[in-house]
């Protein structure tokens, strides 16, 4: 993609990284998730175009993908090895760094919007389990039934899997870069971990700096797959430090890590987003549920490893 001029705006957002193939999604998955991936760029750009911050944007963005049953985050998450489900999140936007992040939370309708509140109303970046849900209280943010969050092919996933930990590249967590007109960048992650986790299990996705970071003198990004090897590799934070120390440009910065995740066994991918407002995608998957869209270029959506 070209860089944007400093007026524009731009936001890239992705629904997981994973085995998705021409071969095993069927024509109607296809079509729900190209539908789901466009209402989320829809949401994010309506923002971006009224000038309103990157910031507000990923959470726009973010927000439609988790109310998605297609992906695995907010509505439609996996299940845990005890049938729960336990959804984590991260939003951070580049200009003061600031974060917010929560874990394991299980009643908030939107992690992503608590993850904010986390950053906006509290001295702390991360909070977790019960602590997570008490707060949530506190919010007045939407506060649902657990069962809200099941879907009957999520529950059929578990059936078949079991309480076996998935390391089988079924990844659909969610996440948005974005920069606006104004120069800045935020990045936000929301997931349901993976399928069967257990003994409180959490991975990069709400983790600042592993699967969530954004800084304005370097990019916003945000991951999605084996989430303990993106934790190992501080993938996320990592890729904004080449940037910044050695003049990468983020397009190749993105690669260099997903070939590292890929080189210490991990798999999936990531989207980022440079402050000049180029959107970049790398995975090592045959399929990642991708979109971007800018103030020069029409919204696109793209699934599988060889489109777009
Ligand atoms: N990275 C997420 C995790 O490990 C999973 C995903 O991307 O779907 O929790």
């Amino acid at each position: 993609m070209s860089a944007a001029p400093h007026s524009d705006w731009s936001l890239a957002i992705h629904g997981g990284a994973g085995g998705m193939s021409r071969d095993n999604l069927t024509s109607e998955a296809d079509a729900a998730a190209r539908a789901a991936l466009s209402a989320a760029l829809d949401a994010g750009a309506a923002v971006l175009a009224a000038g309103g911050t990157a910031l507000d944007a990923v959470a726009a963005a973010v927000q439609s993908l988790e109310d998605a049953p297609e992906f695995n985050a907010g509505r439609g998450a996996v299940f845990t090895a005890d049938g729960t489900v336990e959804l984590d999140a991260a939003i951070m936007e580049g200009t003061t760094r600031h974060a917010g992040a929560v874990a394991r939370v299980t009643r908030t309708r939107s992690p992503v919007a608590l993850a904010r509140a986390v950053m906006e109303q509290t001295p702390h970046v991360m909070l977790a389990g019960i602590g997570a849900d008490a707060f949530a209280l506190t919010t007045g943010l939407e506060q649902v039934d657990p069962t809200w969050f099941r879907t009957p092919e999520r529950a059929r996933q578990f059936a078949e899997a079991g309480t076996t930990f998935d390391r089988a590249m079924k990844y659909g967590t969610v996440g948005a870069v974005a920069r606006d007109i104004h120069g800045h960048v935020a990045a936000a992650t929301s997931t349901g971990g993976v399928t069967g986790k257990r003994w409180g299990r959490i991975g990069d996705s709400p983790l600042i700096g592993a699967g969530t970071y954004a800084d304005d003198r370097a990019a916003a990004v945000s991951a999605t797959g084996s989430g303990e090897d993106f934790i190992r590799l501080g993938v996320a934070h990592e890729l904004c430090a080449r940037v910044r120390l050695l003049g990468e440009s983020v397009a190749d910065a993105a690669r260099t890590l997903i070939a590292e995740v890929g080189a210490v066994g991990g798999a999936g991918g990531v989207i980022a987003m440079s402050p000049g407002g180029d959107a970049t995608w790398s995975f090592n998957t045959s399929g990642m549920y991708r979109g971007s869209v800018a103030s020069a270029a029409p919204p696109r959506v793209a699934i599988y490893a060889n489109e777009g």
